[in-house]
């Protein structure tokens, strides 16, 4: 594979000439994917071994500034013909530059792709995702990745690290916060509206790129909530509640798939054959290339599987394709050619992934499609792109506690706003926000101030620190996400902020998890508000004032204290952008919430993992309260449900359940059933409801869930009206894998509950027969 003889440019410009020629195709009469494999074939014909390698080679943009990419390290190595795509390089300006080095100084010519996190939008900035999945709206959430793919692809990036579909039931794993909860269905639907809104229809539109769904696979069932810890889980748990959300991903076309840095079945998923070939490629039918995560091959070294070029054959024999960041691929696979241990039939399989995905991003026919420097001038942060952001972060908060409707607020009086995520842009965005410009975000006390205008009077104070432990502090304030530290004492912040709380007819209380105590590497054991917080917050509420928590956080917290003594809490997430003004419509009632939990919200940590479609035990309990019964699957000390249920969340308004009904009461396996339920706003505002489905089969060949949601519908319904939902269920909706691992739907009795939450008990059954 020596081609060093060949006139290098004049080959160049053949090659780009051919590849990118588009009579080609109408000429020749060839489908187009047959005319891509003819062109990635020829292509590799022409690639020493090193080129290849290069094409699976994934660096981060490590030491490019700004007009200076042409001398930086990388680019040398993409002169080299070393480099099959760069991360983490932000800007049209600097991407065309490096783009440039590829296109003019590199002898086969072959655009590179760059990727980014682009998790929950661009520079604008939506909710977290687990507060994305908390609206319910899947329409919306597939805009909100339209909009990322927009402006990403406007800056010069064409393929992004999301969507993130790890399931999980634990939320000290700091990562749930990336995710969609703990649902497989609703997990599952995400994943697809944010494939479509990233891919569109057409990945060659310059206004679309690739997505990349990860951590493939099980990331978030990780031993104790501990990031990156092992993973042992059934092959039955697997294909049941876990797996489901990649495979809607792949269904639904994603282009990539990114793997996870956990083991499965002691083997780590990026050396894991089964995962990789076997179950995501001969099973699932995946065509497209597979990157590993950050470093993912040279930590098999650690995993104990073998040095680095052991484990760099490992991960290409699997089914790996691309190589993030290690450069175990590049440094070691000739090496490994030549002792036999690696074919060049697989390095060439996986060549031929990449320059797949480069021809199916259009690159090949443009590789300066994604360079405008215009578009990024006009694309980017765009007041449309941030009034929609304003409106999916409303949409996303949850109700947890309305009292006495202390909420919404009346603009008018004074109101004291305290609390040391009160006035801080920089954590607004939340976790995994690499392109946001953090200091564009709107804190609470800006938007406090738009929203109610002259209307009412504002006092501020940040009442304490973000945690009472420097060194924890520091920890979870990184990347810029900083909350300065009072150089006051502690009492002198209460006093500060109790005398503004005795002016004030109401108390908003700002407080929670700073950005960075949820993400990549922020596992807690511990999930309280802060303590020095807490003691903030029972001051406030000592002043006998009404007071409303707006909460910040990453995940489920531990709020049994807060839920009992506070009249009001809002659980805002990290609401992106246009924070500030998004909480503020919902405080004021502008927006009535209507936000739904999507992960559970335990009592204390020692109930964790749990999880709404849970397993019936053989010794369930007998009694609705929870109360201590021996001999029953209970514990001694805390009751079995969680503080707030998966599903749940309240509105200003109420809504009132009745007329379930079914169209039949037995159906054969080609049948279908329309469930139907009334739902009436019995309250006084407007107002939207998540009606959820879920369903129990009785009698099943493996144990069932006692619940499983399998519809829901998030309605909008005026005061006084009532509104019909209908929902149609499958057998498809009945079937499950069994402990042969195949799919089926069996016999029997069903209950269909619908309702406001998973807790709901209004419930009809039916027959499923043969
Ligand atoms: C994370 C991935 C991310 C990658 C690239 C890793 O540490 O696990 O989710 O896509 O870094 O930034």
């Amino acid at each position: 594979m020596k081609l060093q003889s060949f006139n290098s440019v004049l080959f160049s410009a053949f090659i780009f000439c051919f590849l990118s020629c588009n009579t080609y195709q109408a000429q020749t009469q060839v489908k187009p994917q047959k005319s891509i494999e003819q062109k990635v074939d020829s292509i590799i014909q022409l690639m020493t071994l090193d080129e290849k390698l290069g094409q699976l080679n994934l660096p981060s943009s490590g030491d490019i500034t700004t007009g200076q990419a042409k001398s930086s390290d990388i680019a040398k190595k993409i002169e080299e013909g070393r480099v099959g795509g760069l991360f983490n390089i932000k800007t049209v300006e600097k991407i065309l530059e490096v783009q440039k080095v590829a296109m003019e100084k590199s002898r086969l010519k072959i655009p590179l792709l760059f990727g980014m996190d682009v998790i929950h939008g661009y520079e604008t900035t939506f909710p977290i995702p687990l507060g994305l999945s908390s609206s319910w709206d899947m329409p919306m959430i597939e805009k909100t990745a339209r909009i990322a793919a927009i402006e990403a692809s406007a800056d010069g990036i064409n393929w992004t690290f999301s969507p993130m579909v790890d399931l999980s039931r634990d939320a000290r794993w700091g990562r749930v916060s990336e995710g969609s909860g703990e649902d497989v269905y609703l997990g599952s639907q995400i994943a697809i509206a944010m494939v479509k809104g990233y891919q569109g229809t057409d990945l060659t539109d310059n206004k679309t790129i690739m997505a990349c769904v990860k951590h493939f696979a099980l990331y978030g069932a990780s031993e104790a909530g501990r990031d990156y810890n092992t993973v042992d889980m059934s092959r039955i748990k697997m294909y049941n509640d876990f797996l489901p959300p990649y495979k809607a991903a792949i269904d639904a076309g994603v282009g990539s798939v990114m793997a996870s840095f956990n083991e499965i079945d002691g083997i780590p998923a990026t050396g894991n054959k089964w995962l990789m070939t076997d179950l995501l490629r001969t099973d699932w039918g995946f065509d497209g290339f597979v990157v590993t995560d950050y470093t993912g091959i040279n930590e098999m070294v650690d995993h104990g599987m073998g040095d680095l070029q052991a484990v760099s054959a490992m991960a290409i024999n699997a089914g790996i394709d691309m190589d993030m960041v290690g450069e175990g691929l590049l440094t070691t696979l000739e090496k490994s050619y030549k002792e036999g241990k690696v074919s060049m039939e697989t390095i060439d399989t996986a060549v031929k992934r990449i320059l797949t995905a480069k021809y199916e991003l259009g690159l090949f026919d443009d590789p300066y499609k994604y360079c405008d420097v215009n578009r990024a001038k006009t694309e980017i942060f765009t007041d449309e792109h941030r009034a929609f952001a304003r409106k999916v972060s409303a949409e996303s908060m949850v109700l947890l506690k309305n009292d006495k409707q202390t909420l919404p607020l009346k603009k008018s009086g004074t109101i004291a706003l305290i609390g040391p995520l009160a006035n801080n842009a920089v954590n607004m965005a939340g976790t995994w926000s690499v392109a946001t410009k953090q200091e564009k975000s709107i804190p609470l006390l800006e938007g406090l101030k738009t929203v109610v205008g002259d209307k009412a009077k504002i006092l501020y104070a940040k009442g304490s620190n973000l945690a009472k432990d420097l060194e924890y502090e520091k920890r979870v304030t990184m990347f810029g996400k900083d909350i300065p530290r009072d150089g006051r004492t502690d009492k002198q912040m209460l006093d500060e902020a109790l005398e503004i709380a005795s002016k004030s007819d109401v108390i908003i209380a700002a407080l929670g998890e700073s950005a960075e105590m949820s993400g990549e590497s922020s596992s807690r054991t511990n999930l309280d508000i802060p303590q020095i917080q807490k003691d903030l917050l029972q001051a406030l509420l000592k002043t006998g004032k009404p007071v409303v928590l707006v909460m910040f956080t990453g995940r489920p917290l531990t709020i049994q204290e807060e839920v009992e003594t506070v009249p009001a809490i809002l659980n805002v997430w990290f609401p992106g952008s246009e924070a500030g003004l998004a909480i503020s419509d919902v405080l004021f009632g502008d927006v009535n919430p209507s936000g739904k939990l999507t992960a559970t919200f335990p009592r204390n940590v020692g109930q964790i993992p749990i999880y709404y479609n849970h397993k019936n035990t053989g010794r369930p309990l007998n009694n609705k309260e929870g109360i201590f019964e021996k001999f029953r699957s209970n514990y001694l000390d805390v009751r079995n449900e969680p503080l707030f249920p998966f599903g749940y969340g309240l509105s200003y308004t109420t809504f009132d359940y009745s007329n379930l009904k079914l169209s039949t009461n037995q159906i054969d396996m080609n049948g279908t059933i329309d469930v139907s339920v009334d739902v009436k706003n019995s309250g006084n505002y407007d107002g939207k409801e998540v009606v959820q489905l879920y369903i129990r089969d009785l009698v099943g060949s493996v144990t069932r869930p006692v619940k499983e949601l399998k519809a829901f519908e998030k309605v909008e319904i005026k005061k006084g009206e009532t509104k019909t939902v209908t929902f149609k269920l499958t057998v498809e909706d009945l079937k499950f894998y069994n402990s042969n691992l195949n799919f089926v739907a069996e016999p029997g009795q069903f209950h269909v509950f619908v309702g406001t939450n998973s807790d709901t008990t209004m419930k009809a059954e039916f027959e499923l027969k043969n």
